[in-house]
C-alpha cells in the first residue's frame, strides 16, 4: 500500500489562509490504513483548523467528505456538490488523489494535508516500512523474494558489499544487510547457486516511460 504522514497542521493551515470555507477529502484507501487520511483523520483535522482559526478571529467554516477511493475518478465525482461552495480543497490522500481533485475541480485551489512517502507495508502494529521501489523490472525471483532495489542502501543487484558486518548495514547497526537475508533465504531454500549468477545492471528506463507509466488492463480497448 502506499504510505503517507499528515503534515504540520501549521503548514496545512497556511495553505489555506485567504479561505474562509474548505472542504476536507479524506480517501478510505491506503491513508485510511496508515492512519493518515482516513474519516477519523479528516474529522480530526477539520476540527483542529476550525479551533485555530477561532483563535486567530478568522473562523473558518469546513465540510468534510471520504471518498472510497481519491485515485479513482468515479468516486470523486461524489464531491461535485460539495465543492461547488468552497474556497478551497485539502486533500488528505497520497498524492495521486490531489492531483485528481485538481485535474476534476480545475476552478479550486486543492492543497495535499499529507507527505506521500512510500510503498510499503506494516512490520509491526502503526510501524510501516518501504518494500518496493516501483522499478518496473521485479527481480525478487532472483532474490529469495527480498527486493535489493529497496532494503539495500546502495540498491546493489549484486551484494553483498563491503559494509556488510553480522548481518547489519554499514549505514547503521538497525538496519539488517539485505544481501545477508538474500543469502539466508536463498541458503535456507537450497538455491545458492542461483546467486552466482550475476544480474546485469537493471533496464531502468522500465522506471519510466518518457513521462508518467501506464499499465493498461488486457481487456481495455484503446479507441
Ligand atoms: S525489484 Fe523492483 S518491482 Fe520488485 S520489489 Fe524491488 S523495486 Fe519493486
Ligand atoms: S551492507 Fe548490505 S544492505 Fe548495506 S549497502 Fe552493503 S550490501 Fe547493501
Amino acid at each position: 500500500m502506499i504510505v503517507a504522514q499528515q503534515k504540520n497542521i501549521k503548514d496545512i493551515a497556511e495553505m489555506v489562509a485567504d479561505a474562509q470555507k474548505v472542504l476536507l477529502a479524506g480517501c478510505a484507501g491506503c491513508v485510511t490504513v496508515c492512519l493518515a487520511g482516513g474519516e477519523k483523520e479528516t474529522e480530526v483535522l477539520a476540527a483542529a483548523l476550525r479551533i485555530m482559526r477561532k483563535l486567530q478571529g478568522n473562523p473558518l467554516e469546513t465540510v468534510t467528505y471520504v471518498a472510497t477511493r481519491q485515485c479513482d475518478p468515479e468516486y470523486i465525482e461524489a464531491m461535485d456538490g460539495l465543492v461547488k461552495d468552497v474556497d478551497a480543497v485539502i486533500s488528505l490522500a497520497c498524492g495521486v488523489g490531489v492531483q485528481y481533485l485538481a485535474e476534476r475541480f480545475k476552478d479550486k485551489w486543492v492543497v495535499p494535508a499529507l507527505d506521500t512517502k512510500f510503498v510499503g507495508g506494516a512490520v509491526k502494529h502503526g510501524v510501516w516500512e518501504e518494500r518496493c521501489g516501483l522499478c518496473g523490472d521485479c527481480v525478487l525471483h532472483r532474490t529469495g523474494g527480498i527486493c535489493p532495489i529497496i532494503r539495500c542502501s546502495k540498491s546493489i543487484l549484486n551484494g553483498p558489499c563491503g559494509g556488510s558486518q553480522n548481518g547489519k548495514c554499514e549505514i547503521s547497526k538497525d538496519v539488517d544487510c539485505a544481501w545477508q537475508l538474500i543469502y539466508d533465504r536463498m541458503k535456507a531454500l537450497g538455491k545458492l547457486d542461483k546467486l552466482m549468477e550475476i544480474q546485469m545492471p537493471k533496464d531502468w528506463s522500465k522506471a519510466r516511460d518518457g513521462g508518467p507509466r501506464r499499465a493498461i488492463r488486457e481487456d481495455v480497448i484503446i479507441g
